[in-house]
């Protein structure tokens, strides 16, 4: 069955993928799974890694979030590349919104034209980058 939803998220997520990685990570990282999915109310976004998914990482963006329109689905998108950062770079993970997803996200946000920074374990940081100001000067050019 085709979700009519998935009519409105026609986004280029993996040219979004790499320039926030070129841009925001300036590093390598593997190129995971990409897909707009159902999650639960009120999840934007969800990063499974390489052990829960037992083969390829994934990042999945709610299909609620393509009505919030193109900002949105970036900001999610650049949430979920941070994760997807901390997995692959960062040894160990210190869970979901820690110092480590925060140190990662404090690095990212300015170099993708954000404003301001997040603070460990803090709603902020659970919403970011949504929660900086934005939008940013890289989604712009990115297009
Ligand atoms: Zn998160």
């Amino acid at each position: 069955m085709i979700n009519p939803s998935t009519r409105l998220c026609d986004f280029p997520l993996r040219d979004w993928f790499e320039a926030i990685v070129e841009h925001g990570i300036r590093q390598h990282l593997s190129e995971p799974g990409l897909c707009f999915a159902p999650l639960e109310f009120g999840v934007h976004g969800r990063y499974l890694n390489r052990r829960e998914t037992r083969g390829r990482a994934k990042i999945l963006i709610a299909l609620t979030r393509c009505r919030d329109g193109e900002e949105a689905v970036w900001d999610t998108l650049v949430h979920e590349v941070a994760h997807h950062a901390v997995a692959e770079i960062c040894r160990p993970d210190d869970g979901d919104h820690g110092t480590i997803f925060c140190n990662v996200a404090n690095d990212m946000a300015p170099r993708l034209g954000y404003e301001g920074r997040i603070m460990r374990e803090t709603r902020r940081a659970r919403y970011w980058p949504g929660s900086l100001r934005g939008p940013t000067r890289i989604k712009r050019e990115v297009g």
